[in-house]
């Protein structure tokens, strides 16, 4: 058995609930349920985090998040649907094999809370315009 937990659930060594499964991607019930329905979609083959993921598998993962996002979507009726991805310890991620929770959204009070804390007030044009000038700068030296 491996010791990643998610490729023991995809090889069937750890039971799942399995909801869809094709060559590239596996979806289940995350055993929290965080709210009902809570799943998560992984690639069959084992990557750390999103910095890691080929780009190769980023369409199939995605493919399989909107199949599943819809059929929650179309059987729970939830109000909403978040897409939640911790990439390191420090986004939360506790199992490092790649994956996407999707999380129903009923009401306010379902279980799923993230705070989010505005700071755009510490940001000046100059400094926003040198982060994109760095950022940018970045991008056009990634490929
Ligand atoms: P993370 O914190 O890395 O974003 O999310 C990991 C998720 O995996 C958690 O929500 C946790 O409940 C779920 N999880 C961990 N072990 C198992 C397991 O053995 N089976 C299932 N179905 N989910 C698991
Ligand atoms: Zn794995």
């Amino acid at each position: 058995m491996t010791s990643c937990v998610f490729c023991s659930i995809i090889s069937g060594d750890i039971p799942s609930k399995k909801i869809y499964e094709d060559e590239h991607t596996y979806a289940f019930f995350d055993i929290s349920q965080v709210t009902k329905g809570h799943t998560l979609v992984v690639p069959k083959h084992h990557h750390k985090n999103l910095f890691e993921l080929p780009e190769s598998e980023v369409s199939h993962v995605f493919k399989t998040v909107q199949k599943v996002a819809t059929a929650l979507n179309k059987t729970f009726s939830p109000a909403g649907l978040n897409l939640v991805n911790n990439n390191g310890e420090a986004a939360g991620q506790t199992v490092f094999h790649y994956h996407v929770h999707l999380i129903p959204r009923y009401d306010q009070a379902d279980g799923y809370q993230a705070k989010w804390v505005e700071h755009g007030a510490e940001y000046t044009e100059e400094k926003l315009e040198q982060m994109q000038t760095q950022l940018i700068s970045s991008l056009s030296s990634s490929h």
